[in-house]
């Protein structure tokens, strides 16, 4: 009898029977010493990874596209926004 490995979607539980999507996100994180020297700070390192289902990816990748719109638009940076609003429609 085979021991098939069931797999999970890591936000949403459900078992995948479609697509399933590998999210590996990596910070590090640095501060300027009065040295101007980089010292790294261990404890902001933040080391994750997620198996998104599809439904779970594109809710992810609209919510990521929401996130980078909201600080172009902080900017000064308008034309990028006018292009990619262009192409939604
Ligand atoms: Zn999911």
């Amino acid at each position: 009898m085979k021991n098939k490995k069931i797999e999970r979607c890591t936000f949403c539980n459900k078992e995948f029977n479609n697509f399933k999507t590998s999210i590996e996100l990596k910070t590090r994180t640095e501060r300027l010493t009065v040295q101007h020297t980089w010292e790294k700070i261990g404890n902001l390192d933040i080391q994750n990874r997620e198996l998104l289902c599809e439904d779970c990816f594109n809710k992810f990748l609209t919510a990521f596209k929401i996130a980078v719109n909201d600080n172009i638009s902080s900017t000064e940076n308008n034309n990028i926004i006018e292009e990619e609003t262009k192409e939604d429609v």
